[in-house]
């Protein structure tokens, strides 16, 4: 994406602001997207300096985890999305318990900490298919087979689930969140302009971002902790991804509730409406990474994920990430199956030649942790199990790949 230029002392106040630990403005954010050169390297530097500035020991981490895919039927039909199957498409599927605790015991013996239940949104509020489905399984909605699949996994297998189910309700999230150490949503975008015709959200309902925020905040209601998120490349400006990120830190000022922020780069797939659009190269994600730091300040954890851009993720950790996000050792990325995850003897080496250190944390950050979010009992004893008094698990229960 070309730049115009910027009057480059808007780009250094604002790099003088970030240092200072003040909270950048939108139109710091929109000056710092535009910086080029000299100022974008100076950008990234900044970046990593801030990152390091909380994290002297300089430890990037990841999640050992196992997805599960428990149904990909969905109520929406998002432009870049692979995963969502009609009731009658080939590769529908809705796990059963049986089929989850399988996989799960599986990934609990291959040394994983985390149990990812993935999954398309209120799916029986669009296909009568599945109301069928989950009568015969027991459950009158997603959510409530969500929240007991949740329970069986942890009770069953130890794993502590990370549910990402879209948006949610109180109700339905507290039920959930009594067997989850944290949930996920992705914010993906503020902008409506993504929601007119052609746009890559025409036609969805859960991706207005008022719903989605309006999750956020229920789980900030509730002490829930949440991975949120952008994902850029999908028709968004720079300017609409600044004011997606401060959406993003607006939640988090007021309920400290958001561990981390996922920037994800849009992968184009075959068989989507976006199959023929521009993804975003390694200079577009390091400049929003970068500028994410700044906006989100050093304290933010922030994660990109390293098999989506297989070349360049290394450089992300010289633009002020400190997190690599879930990597599973049996179970593929379903929402990306073209991009398999890396080894984690790769991922050590790709972290470390960067100079950092990769350490394996949990589904609640290490300062979560440490600092005593507050949990339903037996997932805090879990976690307690998991992890040394500095929050990142034992390094005796760390695998070597
Ligand atoms: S991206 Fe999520 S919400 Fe959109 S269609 Fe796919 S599963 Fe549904």
């Amino acid at each position: 994406m070309a730049q115009a230029p910027v009057d480059s002392t808007l780009i250094a106040d604002a790099i003088d602001k970030a240092l200072a630990g003040e909270a950048l403005s939108a139109s710091d954010g929109y000056a710092l997207m535009r910086a080029t050169g000299a100022q974008l390297a100076n950008v990234m530097r900044v970046a990593s300096e801030l990152s390091e500035s909380v994290r002297p020991h300089r430890r990037v981490t990841y999640s050992r985890k196992l997805f599960l895919p428990l149904t990909n039927m969905c109520r929406d039909r998002c432009g870049y999305c692979t995963f969502v199957k009609g009731p009658n498409q080939k590769g529908v599927h809705t796990m059963t318990p049986e089929e989850v605790v399988e996989v799960a015991r599986k990934g609990a013996e291959l040394g994983c900490k985390e149990a990812l239940i993935s999954l398309g949104d209120h799916p029986e509020l669009r296909h009568p298919e599945m109301q069928q489905t989950l009568h015969d399984l027991g459950y009158g909605s997603t959510p409530e087979y969500v929240a007991a699949i949740s329970e069986l996994v942890f009770r069953e297998t130890g794993l502590l689930p990370h549910t990402n189910c879209g948006t949610l309700d109180s109700a339905e999230m507290a039920s959930i969140a009594e067997w989850n150490a944290s949930m996920g949503i992705m914010l993906e975008s503020t902008s409506m302009r993504l929601h007119e015709p052609g746009g890559a959200h025409y036609g969805t309902v859960t991706k207005e971002p008022a719903m989605r925020i309006a999750t956020l905040e229920t789980a900030g209601e509730l002490g829930v902790a949440v991975t949120t998120g952008i994902l850029i490349g999908i028709g968004e400006t720079l300017d609409e991804r600044v004011d997606s990120l401060l959406a993003i830190r607006d939640v988090h000022d007021r309920y400290c509730n958001i561990q981390e922020v996922i920037i994800q780069n849009f992968r184009a797939k075959t068989s989507t409406r976006m199959k023929k659009a521009h993804e975003p190269s390694t200079v577009d994600m390091l400049r929003t990474l970068a500028v994410g730091r700044l906006l989100l300040g050093a304290g933010m954890n922030i994660q990109a994920p390293p098999n989506l851009n297989s070349e360049g993720a290394g450089a992300y950790l010289l633009a002020g990430i400190n997190d690599w996000g879930g990597v599973s050792p049996l179970t593929k990325d379903f929402i990306n199956p073209e991009a398999a995850w890396p080894e984690i003897s790769q991922l050590r080496e790709l972290t470390a030649e960067a100079g950092y250190e990769l350490r394996e944390r949990t589904v609640l950050y290490p300062e979560y942790i440490v600092h005593g979010w507050k949990l339903a009992a037996p997932l805090a004893e879990r976690l307690a199990e998991m992890t040394e008094s500095d929050g990142y698990v034992r390094p005796e229960l760390e695998w070597v790949n």
